[in-house]
């Protein structure tokens, strides 16, 4: 397969017009390279990356940026921000508060930080 498209290429592989796809890289949308005056070459792979971009978008709008929006999820335990309901991997025991996977999955935490074990008590605070 070719490594650079030229504007038609482009504008036939997606099924659109050349002045969409002239639009889209004037606007910095599409990466494209300037060779001499007007001719604009696309790189096959930069054309890949802003479809998956573009597939990203509708799949947030469809899915995860609503939830982000409204509440951002961090981990019961670390803290750590939780992108996506698919990073949850587990809830803490008592509050179920969210439980990110590296607490939950890997270090086997059960509970936010606020419900462990004494533990905490121990620990001088100021
Ligand atoms: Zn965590
Ligand atoms: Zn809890």
């Amino acid at each position: 397969m070719e490594k650079l498209l030229s504007i038609e290429e482009v504008a036939e592989i997606l099924g659109l017009e050349y002045k969409t796809i002239y639009r889209l890289i004037r606007s910095g949308e599409l990466p494209a390279a300037r060779i001499g005056g007007r001719i604009y070459r696309v790189y096959r792979a930069d054309l890949e990356a802003y479809l998956e971009r573009q597939k990203q978008r509708v799949h947030e709008e469809a899915t995860g940026r609503k939830l982000v929006a409204q509440m951002e999820v961090r981990c019961g335990n670390c803290g750590q921000r939780i992108v996506s309901e698919l990073g949850i991997a587990g809830r803490c025991e008592v509050c179920q508060g969210a439980l990110c996977a590296s607490c939950f999955g890997i270090e086997k935490v059960k509970r936010c930080k606020t419900h462990q074990e004494p533990a905490a008590e121990t620990e001088p605070m100021t």
